[in-house]
């Protein structure tokens, strides 16, 4: 199957409002524009080199979604393009990519990345810490930043009462943090190729798919 048809399969089985991201990490430019010539815009990357490589040689009106961990020394290599950094998951991050964004003059959009899967490979933001650099004023220094919302990855497992725990959970962070960041805190980015479905019922917004569209990865 094409990645096309692939493309439009998923399409039809999201509602009205839930944005795609095509995750396109490990795969060729060629591929990418293939989803860019059926109408796809937004691409997940998870590595700052690779993500600026594509960048350079595709089209300029793709949105760019930074999904991976990102270290603080290669912020400035996707900053000036990067449509919006999923993967912000420490104080430490927020204030780096805040004093790039600064150099920049430039307002970058951000999401939360929080761990709900508990798992040993866990990445993301303990929620009751990130509770704690609220509280202590992190986010009131960063005009640079702005918060649009939150990202989580669930659990690696196929027992889907313990996925549906985990986008519950972020769901719930989500609710609880929009009284404090305010309308266009309005984000929940949650679902994967094998679990987007279920994401988008527990309220997921935009859905983060890759090897079904792309087909299986050797890495990544
Ligand atoms: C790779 C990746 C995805 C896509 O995974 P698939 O299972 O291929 O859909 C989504 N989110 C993040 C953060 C990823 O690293």
């Amino acid at each position: 199957m094409a990645i096309k048809e692939r493309i439009e399969g998923i399409r039809a089985n999201l509602r009205k409002g839930v944005e795609l991201v095509a995750v396109s990490k490990t795969n060729p430019v060629e591929a990418i524009a293939e989803a860019y010539a059926c109408g796809e815009r937004h691409f997940g990357e998870s590595r700052p080199q690779e993500l600026r490589a594509k960048w350079e040689l595709l089209p300029k009106d793709i949105e760019w979604h930074m999904i991976g961990h990102l270290q603080s020394n290669k912020i400035k290599m996707i900053l000036p393009f990067v449509a919006i950094i999923e993967s912000l998951n420490s104080a430490r991050l927020a204030r780096a990519i805040n004093k790039e964004a600064a150099k920049l003059g430039i307002v970058v959009d951000c999401l939360l990345e929080i761990d709900i899967s508990g798992e040993e490979s866990k990445s993301g933001w303990e929620f009751s810490s990130l509770l704690t650099d609220i509280e202590s004023g992190l986010f009131d220094e960063l005009q640079n930043i702005r918060l649009r919302g939150v990202m989580g990855i669930a659990s690696n497992t196929n027992n889907e009462d313990v996925v549906r725990a985990d986008f519950n959970r972020l769901k719930g962070y989500h609710t609880q943090l929009k009284d404090r960041f305010g309308e266009s805190f309005d984000r929940v980015s949650m679902g994967m190729s094998h679990d987007y479905l279920l994401a988008q019922e527990c309220g997921s917004t935009s859905v983060r798919v890759g090897s079904a569209i792309f087909g299986d990865r050797y890495y990544g």
